[in-house]
């Protein structure tokens, strides 16, 4: 059986009810799928529950870079940054298709400020390059035998040939450094599926709403709500884990025990736009500093480009929502460091999402440390808290870690050098791929795209090609997305809805001119034929997408634009 089906969704629902598990995980974002999977490559019976879909919280809404994460060196925040990077290795080496090394060009002006947040001003600002190279040689130094690629100096016509649209005015050099680029929510799947093919059962839309204990007053299970088919039932675990993100103060509620956890979201958002309106290579721009002493990204994605993100304060945390304020802010800085006179007519799409920081009462947001910490509660629950998509192993290791502890067992590391589905024998598949690709007649930018978020299991996309040729055919035209990869989203990823497949599976939400609107009856259509929806129900996804859109463009205040 295929280990994420829509349709093995139903016989996990029924053993979540009726088998007795050593671990349950509350959460489907990253940091929930890592501790389901360290948990089950360290022999565990695990139960993973997830409220909505996998990734459908911060964990979609990323920059998306596995990254040490250059601007926390200026707060002297070294052990985050070395934890990062030695992640950031690790992962290049475990997920090598989704995990991809990125050049970075950080250019340094004249009349430079704080670049990267650095503390203090040098007078006329000289010593600021010196200060900056220093800060790059310890990040190189720091990842140690998994970098990526050292740093290097570069002049100014070189940093505007990688980035021709960088403002010219003042420009003294720029650095070129490198970090790496994934698909956040597909690693999310990545992880999911691993953790699948190692025993754990696991579902999306099941919401955990209560919880069951033993008579020492210690959980032992949890009470929870099929969301699609208003079913509930008890899952039975000697140990509970919450890694529900920004809402794992409302999990740790449903106790009723004292709390432990503080979370203070920070919202941040991202623009994505054409790539040539902002003329990137495959190079990615560090904005160097912004009004409120931050950098942002320029990133390549494609045909597209991707701007973040910014650091405010909280909101609805079920809606996240960028403001227009927020878009502002980003458009302003963007022209500011580049000639593109970028405008709102410019964005394609906008998202937005909560950081899951952990809470710390001095510090403002934008400086609070992105490091993690596992909470132990009296009645036996473990809380994993904070950190970065980056460190999701790390976190997840440091979480097993506790209940190995409490259970006497061995304390092992294996997911340090496990591949992630997708990743065996990635250095020959991606060669036979190609050739399978190129034998159906499928274009490059297609192929590398499959290659690089599906990795060994592109077969299997094309594998539906060659059955069907239909499912060859794009969905969109100017982005790389089959159709079969709608039928592989509901066969091996448990897509349920049609905003999981428009949203999440592919990023078409994200890219399409119109948000895939345009496109949702042709995906609901594919979809109704695989999880044998009725016209009513397809219908009814259509038009629940359709608002979902429109909810969207009305808050961006983006929606008058495209009428
Ligand atoms: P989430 O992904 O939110 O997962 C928690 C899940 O728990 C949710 O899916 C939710 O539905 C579920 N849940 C909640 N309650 C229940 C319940 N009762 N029952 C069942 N399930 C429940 N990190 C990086 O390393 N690199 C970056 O480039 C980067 N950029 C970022 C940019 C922005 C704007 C933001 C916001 C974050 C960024 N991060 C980055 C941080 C990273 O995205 C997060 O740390 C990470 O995604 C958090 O994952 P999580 O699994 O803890 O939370």
């Amino acid at each position: 059986m295929e280990p994420l089906a829509a349709a093995t969704r139903a016989a996990y629902l029924e053993r979540l009810a009726r088998d007795r598990f050593d671990v349950l995980v509350i959460g489907g974002g990253i940091t929930g799928a890592g501790v389901a999977l360290d948990a089950a490559v360290r022999g565990y019976r695990v139960a993973l529950v997830e409220k909505v879909d996998f990734a459908s919280g911060t964990s979609s809404k990323s920059t998306k870079l596995v990254h040490g994460g250059i601007r926390y060196l200026p707060q002297f925040d070294f052990a985050l940054v070395h934890e990062a990077l030695v992640e950031r290795g690790l992962l290049v080496r475990n997920a090598p298709f989704l995990v991809q090394p990125l050049a970075f060009v950080l250019p340094l002006y004249q009349h430079a400020r704080r670049p990267v947040g650095v503390p203090i001003t040098p007078p006329g600002g000289y010593g600021l390059g010196l200060m900056l190279d220093a800060g790059l040689w310890m990040y190189d130094l720091m990842a140690g035998r998994l970098n990526v690629a050292r740093h290097r100096r570069i002049k100014p016509e070189q940093a505007l040939r990688l980035t021709p649209a960088l403002r010219r005015e003042g420009l003294r050099g720029a650095f070129l450094y490198y970090d790496a680029q994934t698909n956040d929510t597909r690693l999310t799947l990545a992880v999911l599926r691993t953790a699948a093919q190692h025993g754990a059962v696991i579902t999306n839309y099941t919401e955990v709403i209560g919880f069951t204990r033993a008579a020492d007053g210690k959980l032992n299970g949890a009470y929870v709500r099929d969301v699609l088919s208003n079913q509930e039932f008890t899952v039975r675990a000697r140990h509970i884990i919450n890694a529900a993100g920004v809402f794992a103060e409302r999990v740790e509620a449903l106790t009723g025990d004292e709390s432990k956890v503080a979370i203070e979201p920070s919202k941040g958002i991202h623009l994505v736009v054409a790539r040539d309106r902002v003329k990137i290579s495959d190079t990615a721009l560090v904005l160097p500093e912004t009004d409120d002493g931050r950098i942002l990204f320029v990133i390549p994605w494609g045909v597209r480009a991707v701007i973040g993100t910014t650091d405010t304060g909280k909101g609805d945390l079920d809606d996240p929502e960028a403001t227009p304020q927020d878009i502002a802010y980003l458009l302003d800085h963007v022209n500011r460091f580049m000639d593109v006179n970028l405008t709102a007519d410019d964005i394609l799409s906008v998202y937005a999402g909560y950081r899951p920081l952990v809470k710390s009462r001095e510090a403002r947001a934008a400086n609070l440390s992105r490091t993690h910490v596992v909470l132990q509660e009296a009645n036996g629950m473990v809380s994993i808290v904070g950190g970065k998509l980056t460190t999701y192993r790390r976190m997840a290791q440091d979480t097993v870690d506790v209940i190995a502890k409490r259970d006497g067992m061995p304390i092992v590391h294996p997911t340090e050098r496990l591949p992630l589905a997708g990743a065996v024998g990635w250095q020959d598949a991606q060669r036979e791929i190609e050739a399978y690709g190129r034998r159906l007649g499928l274009s490059q930018d297609v192929l590398d795209h499959l290659k690089f978020n599906f990795g060994g299991n592109a077969r299997s996309v094309l594998e539906l090609v060659e059955e069907d040729t239909e499912l060859g055919e794009r969905i969109v035209p100017d982005l790389p997305y089959l159709r079969a990869e709608v039928i592989y989203a509901c066969r091996g990823e448990m897509a349920q809805t049609l905003e999981d497949v428009l949203a999440r599976r592919t990023r078409i939400m994200l890219e399409d001119m119109e948000r895939g609107a345009g496109v949702a009856e042709d995906v609901a259509a594919l979809m109704a034929r695989e999880l044998a929806w009725s016209a009513d129900r397809t219908r009814a996804e259509v038009e629940k997408y359709r608002t979902l859109v429109g909810h969207q463009l009305e808050a961006e205040g983006l929606a008058a634009r495209r009428r």
